[in-house]
């Protein structure tokens, strides 16, 4: 399955633009502009393969900025149209040919959308044709005309507010919204858009965190609520491992095969790289060693591609609300000479982990023929790992 996502920054919100703010979705929080953190949301998501932006003409220059940080995932930018709806389809169109299967449709003005939320769509379209984050609505509804008198109070049973991002099959959302160019009613969302043209709709769950920012409140509310959560403290880990070598053609390094007159020797595929990584990162927050998840003794972890140790501890650090500022691996040996596939092993960790590319940092050394990894006797590593972690209160 083939997925693109389509992120909307095309509005100009006319209020802000008169309040002198200029477009709202480059607006900065927290360092970066809303529209970087959408984009950032969806660009480092494994199961995303594509973004693209649709933008006004006239932020071509706030985009470039934004946009510069960005490269790999995300295509050269679209120009919108007169309404939200006519921005989607020029999106939509520019993603058009055999490549993807589905397309995710996301608001630059949530910059908050989370890795849950964007797999929570992405698994609905298993089943459905679409499938939109929403939240149940707890707010009592109320229907009032102009001049601000309830006429009545709406049941809120089987209520939900409707988020993106909002998912579907592409060719289907592709077909529905180019027969929805030619109504002359405007649609609020794509759903509904989907909805209209007797696509199957399914809801999965938002966050209140992904709600839209719209008012100049919104803004200093979420400034306020990033401010808090970089209450963030700095942790460390260190993690050493060793394999001895055994007859063999090659040895896994850093998720990397490399062949060799050796292999290393261990119950799952032996990679020392990737143990004393996973080691360091469990040792950052303080969660035990891969031994004690993953015992050498369980027989379901022989010959176990190692990237899935090293996984599960970075699911840990983000289970914990935390994040991995780098990590560092220096290998020790004589043999194989480890320096042609560096980047290989940085760009192999960096995928496992979901990091970008100067987060990650692999090296090697050998130890002057010294002890036993100069003695050719097997490969040592060592790794340490920098993890913030929310500041205990
Ligand atoms: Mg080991």
């Amino acid at each position: 399955m083939s997925t693109a996502a389509v992120i909307v920054a095309a509005g100009r919100g006319t209020r802000a633009l008169e309040a002198g703010l200029g477009a709202k979705q480059y607006a900065v929080l927290g360092g970066r502009t809303m529209l970087a953190h959408s984009i950032h949301a969806f660009v480092s998501h494994p199961r995303i393969d594509t973004v693209v932006v649709v933008i006004h003409e006239l932020d071509e220059a706030d985009y470039l900025i934004t946009a510069k940080s960005f490269s790999r995932k995300l295509r050269p930018a679209v120009f919108g149209g007169a309404t939200r709806q006519e921005s989607v389809l020029l999106g939509l169109v520019s993603l058009s040919g055999p490549e993807f299967d589905q397309v995710l449709i996301h608001d630059a003005a949530r910059p908050f959308v989370s890795a849950e939320i964007i797999d929570a769509v992405i698994d609905g379209l298993v089943q459905f044709q679409g499938a939109i984050a929403s939240l149940p609505c707890a707010d009592t509804l109320k229907r009032a005309g102009n001049d601000r008198l309830v006429s009545e109070t709406v049941s809120r049973d089987g209520l939900w507010r409707a988020q993106t991002p909002q998912g579907f099959r592409y060719e289907a959302i592709l077909a529905a919204h180019r027969k929805a160019a030619e109504e002359p009613a405007e649609f609020t969302d794509d759903a509904s858009i989907a909805e209209w043209a007797g696509l199957k709709v399914t809801l999965t769950p938002g966050s209140r965190r992904n709600d839209k920012i719209t008012t100049a409140e919104d803004l200093r509310m979420a400034r306020r609520q990033l401010a808090a959560d970089e209450a963030l403290e700095p942790h460390i880990g260190t993690g050493f491992d060793v394999h001895r070598f055994a007859d063999g053609d090659h040895v896994t390094l850093c998720g990397v095969q490399i062949p060799h007159n050796r292999r290393l020797e261990g119950h799952s595929d032996a990679d020392v790289g990737l143990h004393a990584l996973t080691d360091a990162i469990l040792g950052a927050i303080a969660d035990g060693d891969i031994g004690q998840h993953f015992p050498p003794s369980d027989p379901q972890w022989k010959g176990a591609a190692s990237h899935v140790f090293l996984r599960d501890a970075g699911r840990r650090v983000t289970e914990r609300g935390g994040r991995i500022v780098n990590v560092d691996v220096t290998i020790i040996c004589e043999e194989p000479k480890v320096g042609p596939h560096r980047d290989a092993m940085q760009e192999a960790v960096a995928g496992i982990l979901n990091l970008d590319a100067q987060r990650v940092c692999v090296k090697a050394t050998t130890s002057e023929g010294l002890g036993f990894t100069g003695r050719r006797e097997g490969i040592a590593a060592m790794a340490s790992a920098m993890i913030l972690l929310p500041a205990a209160h």
